[in-house]
C-alpha cells in the first residue's frame, strides 16, 4: 500500500495554461502557477486582475474555459467537458470576505458543520472543534450563539471552520477586509502564525501590498489576467521587474526621464524639473525611461561624508503617519515624497534641508520592461 506521504506531491496546486472568459471579457489568460506544499502564497493585484477567478477555479466554483488544475497531484480540472471534480470532493477550505456564519447556531455548531457533512463520528468531531477553537483563540466560546459575536470573532469562527476540515489547500479571499485596521493587523499575524504551525498550504488574495508583504512566502503579482511577477516579498520590494510592479509595491515617486549616459551598469538620468541628474543601476539603452524613486530610501540631511547625489530642498508638506513621517520636499521644480521612521523629531513646513538620493533608491524602466 502507498501511504499518503509517499503519494503527496511537493506541489499542492499546479495550474497550467488556465484561461477564463466571461463572454468577451478575458479574466485569465494562460495562467501558469505552482504552489508548494505548506507554502503561503499571496495573489496580489488591482481590482479586476483575476485573483478571485483564480481562487474560484481552484475551488471548483467557476469552470475555466481551458487549462488544467491539479491538487496534490490529482487532476481536478482538465479542460471543458473533460475532468471537472465537484467542489466538495476537491477538499479545499475557503474563507471569504463575508464570513457566512449562521447566526442562530452556536459557535461550535458553525465550526463543526463541515464535519457533520462528512459524517465524522460525534466524539471525534467534538475534539476537532475544540482544537479549532483553541487554534483561533476562541476557547470556551463554543456554546455561545454566533449572533453574539463581534466582527473579529466571526472571522475567527470562519477560519476555525476552514481549519477543522484539514483541507489540502486553504483559499482565503480578502478574509480580513471587513475588519478595522487594528484588528486586521492582529488577525493577520495570528493567521500567519497558525498557518506556519499547521503547515497548511494557503493561497491568499489581497489588493493590499502591505498585507501581501507581511504574509507571503511568495507573492504572485497579477495584472489584467496575467502574472506580472512571482517573487519573495523581499525580492519584489527590492527588485520590481516592471514599472507596474514598482508602482504597485512600495512607496514610489514616479517620473519620466532620459538616460543621457551609461557607464558600467550605472546610468545618469535627467528628470525635468530636478536641478541635478540622478544615478541608477541600469543595463538598458539611452533615451526615455520611467523612473521610480523609493520614498523610504531617500536620506534627509545626509552626513558630510555622504558622496551621492545631494539636492537642496524645502519641506512643503509634513505628515505624521504614526511610526513613520512623510515629507513632501520641493526640489527645484519637482516634488519628492520622503518617508522616514518617526524617532520623536518632526520638522516644519518651510524648513530647508539637503536631500540625498542613493542610486539604489532609483530604478529606471524602459517601456519594454526592466533594464
Ligand atoms: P477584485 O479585487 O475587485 O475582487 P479580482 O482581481 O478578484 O478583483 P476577478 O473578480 O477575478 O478580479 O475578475 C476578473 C475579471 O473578470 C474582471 O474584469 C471582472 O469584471 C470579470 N468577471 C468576474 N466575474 C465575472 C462574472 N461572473 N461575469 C462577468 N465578468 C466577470
Amino acid at each position: 500500500t502507498i501511504t499518503r506521504d509517499e503519494c503527496s506531491s511537493v506541489h499542492a496546486v499546479e495550474i497550467a495554461s488556465l484561461h477564463k472568459r466571461f463572454g468577451d471579457q478575458v479574466a485569465l489568460q494562460s495562467l501558469d502557477l505552482t504552489v508548494n506544499t505548506g507554502e503561503f502564497l499571496v495573489l496580489l493585484g488591482p481590482s479586476g486582475c483575476g485573483k478571485t477567478t483564480t481562487m474560484r477555479s481552484i475551488a471548483g466554483l467557476e469552470e475555466p474555459t481551458d487549462g488544467t488544475i491539479k491538487i496534490d497531484g490529482e487532476v481536478v480540472y482538465a479542460g471543458h467537458g473533460r475532468v471537472n471534480v465537484p467542489p466538495a470532493a476537491r477538499r479545499v477550505g475557503m474563507v471569504f470576505q463575508s464570513y457566512a456564519i449562521w447566526p442562530h447556531r452556536t459557535v461550535a455548531q458553525n465550526i463543526g458543520f463541515p464535519l457533520k457533512m462528512q459524517k465524522v463520528p460525534r466524539k471525534e468531531a467534538r475534539e476537532r472543534v475544540e482544537q479549532a477553537l483553541e487554534l483561533v483563540g476562541l476557547d470556551g466560546l463554543g456554546g455561545r450563539s454566533a449572533s453574539m459575536l463581534s466582527g473579529g470573532q466571526m472571522q475567527r469562527v470562519a477560519l476555525a471552520r476552514s481549519f477543522v476540515m484539514q483541507p489540502r489547500v486553504l483559499l482565503l479571499d480578502e478574509p480580513l477586509s471587513n475588519l478595522d485596521a487594528k484588528l486586521r493587523e492582529r488577525l493577520r499575524l495570528e493567521l500567519k502564525e497558525t498557518q506556519q504551525r499547521l503547515g497548511t498550504t494557503s493561497i491568499y488574495v489581497t489588493h493590499d501590498q502591505g498585507e501581501a508583504l507581511a504574509l507571503a512566502d511568495r507573492i504572485v503579482l497579477m495584472r489584467k489576467g496575467v502574472i506580472e511577477q512571482v517573487s519573495t516579498p523581499l525580492d519584489l520590494y527590492q527588485s520590481p521587474s516592471t514599472q507596474f510592479a514598482a508602482e504597485f509595491i512600495g512607496t514610489n515617486n514616479l517620473f519620466t526621464g532620459t538616460v543621457t549616459r551609461t557607464v558600467e551598469g550605472t546610468a545618469q538620468v535627467d528628470i525635468p524639473g530636478l536641478p541635478e541628474p540622478l544615478f541608477s543601476g541600469y543595463h538598458g539603452p539611452m533615451g526615455a525611461v520611467a523612473v521610480s524613486v523609493r520614498a523610504e530610501d531617500v536620506i534627509v540631511d545626509p552626513p558630510e561624508t555622504w558622496s551621492g547625489t545631494t539636492l537642496q530642498g524645502e519641506l512643503s508638506v509634513v505628515s505624521l503617519l504614526g511610526s513613520q513621517i512623510s515629507y513632501v520636499v520641493r526640489l527645484g521644480d519637482a516634488q519628492l515624497q520622503v518617508l522616514l521612521p518617526f524617532t520623536g523629531e518632526l520638522r516644519r513646513r518651510g524648513d530647508r534641508c539637503r536631500i540625498g538620493i542613493p542610486s539604489h533608491a532609483v530604478r529606471c524602466f524602459t517601456t519594454g520592461g526592466p533594464a
